[in-house]
């Protein structure tokens, strides 16, 4: 009787899947598997059970605390707040400094700091530049018989107002935007479209290292028009000096295609922005005490564009984590203080570049710093214009500044763990630790994919089992760490 009702259940499917590939423009059918999607859910995303899980060995069985889903439910409150931001009305949304979510973004973090009995909990204080507000912004193209919008398009960052009636040009495509690509071509008072190749994601791309923005207002063009990427349609508010939008890879080809085709295109462009001066922004400190006079900070940015959910409530759930585990051993068998610091951020910000000013008081006695940005992400690959995510987890960039000794204790735990990095190490450290990556011992792994810093900086992006891995792996090198005296830290220089 079961039987039969599994193989009427399975027939139903396969008539529901024959009937979806019946249709008339179907030559292949992407449905005819009856197997369907196994490693998704009912919404398209990557299983959290569908990624490899290395086990936690015997010898590490006191880190099994550190545990992924509760951290990607910690990542999942401070994507609320941005998700409240932008339902709010809040057109540049997500945990900016300056605007309310970031100030409840901190209480949030203080609040943590509080239930898991942090003390000498403190706020430290910064002014911030000129806070900028958007107040509107419409982008839209015509071809002379159609006006139409495309769901990507997205003001540039920081931009000043167009005058009120808006702006009009017309448009041409620009290739990526190096001086080959203006040979012949009269770009005055025109909007330029250009590609934009990201190299990995929204830091060294190419219209960056090609200085392709500035170049295309050198060469009299009115208006810059970024194609982001080369997959996708992400979203997101890359800085122009002058008017200019952007556009996500699959608009920015639309475009392209029907310039190709002969159309001739304008693009109007209208954005009503702000500034709001003398605003302040907090970091928030806590100190978890140990039984020594020594400190290990470990910093993280709170700040965040749109949802952030790598950039950076990755870092914040996994420091939280830390918290979480190392709050729940007696203080008697934790060495040293472990001070945390939710850092108002760098995006328009100071960042962390005061422990370095003020390295001596701020960091005296100080055994190092480890940064938490960025710390998990799904594995990706290019297949044609879609970036497909994976079942593992992405490998990071990495920076170790320190002694051989304490090396070995951080790459042994990267290799119990499965935090996989990249060949190189990096020449510097990036981020919240750049100013301070040589002031002592620092560490970090960082990733900056595609996504970073875009509208699709969401949550199914961060795997639990990254935030995991790479939670346990920085707990162990604290306990590691936590072996070695300050001198056997030092770099031999
Ligand atoms: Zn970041």
């Amino acid at each position: 009787m079961v039987n039969s009702m599994i193989s009427l259940n399975t027939l139903k499917k396969k008539l529901v899947l024959i009937g979806l590939c019946l249709g008339p423009f179907t030559t292949v059918c992407a449905q005819d598997n009856p197997l369907g999607q196994p490693l998704l859910d009912s919404a398209g995303n990557l299983l959290e059970d569908a990624f490899i899980h290395i086990p936690l060995r015997q010898e590490d069985q006191a880190y099994a605390d550190i545990d992924g889903a509760w951290m990607k439910d910690v990542l999942m409150e401070l994507d609320q707040i941005s998700l409240d931001d932008k339902n709010s009305g809040q057109l540049f949304w997500g945990r900016n400094l300056g605007t309310e979510a970031h100030a409840i973004s901190q209480n949030w973090a203080e609040a943590n700091f509080r239930r898991y009995g942090l003390q000498n909990i403190q706020r430290k204080t910064f002014d911030l530049n000129p806070v900028w507000v958007v107040d509107s912004w419409s982008i839209s193209f015509n071809n002379g018989n159609e006006i139409f919008q495309l769901e990507s398009a997205r003001p540039p960052e920081k931009t000043v107002s167009t005058p009120e009636a808006g702006l009009e040009y017309e448009l041409i495509w620009l290739g990526t935007g190096t001086d080959a690509d203006y040979l012949g071509r009269d770009v005055s008072n025109k909007a330029v479209l250009i590609q934009d190749i990201p190299r990995p994601g929204t830091l060294r791309h190419s219209i960056r290292t090609e200085d392709s923005v500035a170049r295309a207002y050198a060469h009299g063009a009115a208006a810059v028009g970024i194609v982001y990427g080369i997959s996708d349609n992400f979203a997101v508010w890359q800085r122009t000096t002058g008017p200019g939008f952007n556009l996500g890879f699959e608009d920015g080809v639309k475009l392209r295609d029907r310039l190709g085709a002969g159309e001739k295109l304008t693009v109007s462009l209208n954005y009503q922005t702000h500034t709001v001066p003398d605003q302040t922004g907090d970091s928030v400190l806590g100190t978890l005490p140990g039984t020594s006079d020594e400190n290990i900070i470990i910093l993280s940015h709170i700040d965040g564009y749109f949802q952030s959910a790598s950039d950076n409530a990755s870092g914040m759930a996994v420091m939280m984590g830390l918290i979480k585990h190392f709050s729940a051993i007696p203080q008697s068998q934790r060495r040293r203080n472990l001070i945390f610091m939710s850092s108002l951020g760098h995006h328009s910000g100071p960042g962390a570049r005061w422990l370095h000013d003020e390295k001596e008081s701020a960091m005296a006695d100080t055994a190092m710093v480890i940064n938490l940005e960025h710390v998990a992400l799904v594995r990706t690959k290019y297949w044609g214009p879609t970036l497909r995510k994976m079942n593992t987890v992405s490998p990071m960039r990495w920076w170790v500044w320190g002694s051989e000794d304490m090396l070995n204790v951080v790459l042994d735990s990267f290799q119990r763990f499965n935090v996989g990095v990249t060949a190189n190490m990096e020449s510097g450290a990036s981020g919240e630790m750049g100013s301070l990556a040589r002031d002592i011992p620092t560490l970090q792994v960082i990733t900056s994919p595609e996504i970073k810093h875009t509208e699709q900086d969401t949550p199914e992006w961060v795997p639990a089992v990254g935030l995991e891995q790479i939670g346990r792996a920085y707990a162990k090198i604290i306990d590691g760490v936590n072996k070695l005296d300050r001198n056997n830290l030092l770099p031999a220089l």
